[in-house]
């Protein structure tokens, strides 16, 4: 059971505001001074060395947060033209955006090169496509090429990026002549990128990843008699306990980090960082109206609004993503008495819209509120549009001093947009279309 107190005067004037309630029967809210406290740990945890610290957009891809965290100094880590185009609406400048997007077009290498922003290659044919573009049109851009060290899996195989054959980068057991080759015919060519996965990897298997890497850009600089790998990204990935409200171990991994390559840190290399879930999950929380509860086969199953519309990862893969769960009243009151065995369900429909199972928590009755911790990356943030089931409002909060105040960071999804976004404007297209083919 989820049992800390840290939202809990939170919750409970977001109950009373109607942020969450009957109105608004799921939403997403996120710690302002949290996300803050967690940007502050990682600068300190890499104070004393050239670094460009980016947000992995994925993780919380909402525009208010990237500009509260470019406010605290960090650019972006993006992945799709649609991320570029929502760090460039939070004001964040093309040289603080790094686009590892792993289907990169034309169209999109064109336009983030033309805006200066760095670029981490995945493959070879990448680069010569690259090559192909600046050739038409000189860029200020940082290029940069991403190595999978294939120094194996963590506890999550969906998550893993650096097994022996990930999708990602260029397999670096098999390829290492080959990338020195690229970058001694590309003098443009001055970082090396290496992701080795996301949650589930453990921080040993992590700086193992970077030294391969590492070695790789000695090697390059050696053989190459020049200093043309200039920076590193060691990309993200710093594991989430969501079990505890231990926070991630920033500091841990970089005293890691030292100890293992003290080379990376004597000043020769900038370092780029990419974290996203390590920095935004501790920090949110989802608070859901339990609609009904009822028994079934034994079962006690209450019937919320948070399923696989907000927390899609967990319906699906309960074991490797599990969720806390807290109980609350509908005046957002944290529930005491007697344990029973519980399970919360969803409002999706399919049986298998189940959030957790089986958790001892005070009864739930209809209109108390269930709250899921630890979802500030990749669960509101991240929603699936199953059943036309509206994304759910997003607010942010600062509670230092006395009453929590909050801020609309994305408001609830209106009936109107989940129509437009279901074809409306195309309604009559298919029926005429089958008049055509008759006549
Ligand atoms: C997803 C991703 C990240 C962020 O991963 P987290 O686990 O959220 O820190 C960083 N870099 C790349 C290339 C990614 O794909």
């Amino acid at each position: 059971m989820y049992s800390a107190g840290r939202f809990d005067r939170v919750v409970r004037v977001a109950a009373e505001r109607g942020l969450v309630g009957e109105a608004e029967p799921v939403a997403g809210f996120l710690d302002v001074d949290g996300v803050l406290d967690s940007a502050h740990d990682l600068f300190a945890a890499f104070e004393d060395v050239p670094v460009l610290h980016t947000f992995a957009v994925k993780a919380a891809a909402l525009v208010p947060v990237l500009r509260l965290l470019a406010d605290a100094g960090m650019g972006c880590e993006v992945a799709s033209p649609g991320e570029f185009a929502q760090a460039t609406a939070a004001g964040v400048p093309a040289d603080r955006i790094v686009v590892d997007s792993p289907a990169k077009t034309r169209a999109e290498l064109t336009h983030v090169l033309a805006h200066g922003a760095a670029v981490n290659a995945d493959n070879f044919t990448e680069l010569e496509r690259m090559d192909e573009l600046l050739a038409a049109q000189p860029s200020a851009s940082v290029l940069g090429l991403r190595v999978n060290p294939q120094v194996g899996q963590g506890t999550i195989a969906a998550m893993s990026t650096a097994g022996e054959s990930s999708k990602f980068g260029v397999p670096l057991r098999e390829a290492r002549t080959r990338i020195v080759q690229a970058f001694a015919a590309r003098p443009a060519l001055t970082r090396l990128h290496v992701h080795v996965g996301s949650q589930g990897c453990p921080l040993e298997l992590m700086v193992e990843g970077v030294r391969e890497v590492y070695e790789l850009a000695e090697e390059i600089n050696r053989t190459l008699r020049r200093p043309q790998v200039n920076s590193i990204d060691l990309g993200g990935g710093l594991p989430v306990d969501f079990s505890s409200d231990d926070r991630p171990a920033f500091a841990e991994y970089a005293t890691l980090l030292r100890a293992r390559i003290p080379g990376l840190f004597d000043g020769r290399y900038t370092i780029v960082t990419e974290f996203g879930r390590a920095l935004l999950a501790k920090n949110g929380f989802i608070a859901a109206v339990v609609e009904y509860v009822k028994d079934a086969g034994g079962r006690r199953i209450a019937i919320t609004h948070a399923g696989a519309q907000v927390a899609t990862r967990t319906v699906f893969m309960p074991d490797a993503w599990p969720l806390r769960v807290g109980a609350f009243t509908a005046d957002g009151k944290r529930k005491t008495g007697v344990l029973q065995r519980q399970d919360i369900a969803g409002p999706c429909c399919f049986a298998g819209d189940v959030v957790a199972t089986g958790r001892n928590l005070p009864e739930l009755a209809p209109g108390d509120l269930v709250v899921l911790p630890d979802t500030g990356a990749y669960y509101f943030s991240t929603p699936w549009s199953y059943n036309s089931l509206p994304r759910p409002a997003i607010h942010g909060f600062t509670n230092r001093d006395g009453e929590p105040r909050f801020a609309t960071v994305r408001t609830r999804q209106s009936m109107a947009e989940v129509v437009a976004e279901s074809g409306a404007e195309h309604r009559d297209a298919l029926g005429a279309l089958g008049r055509l083919e008759k006549a």
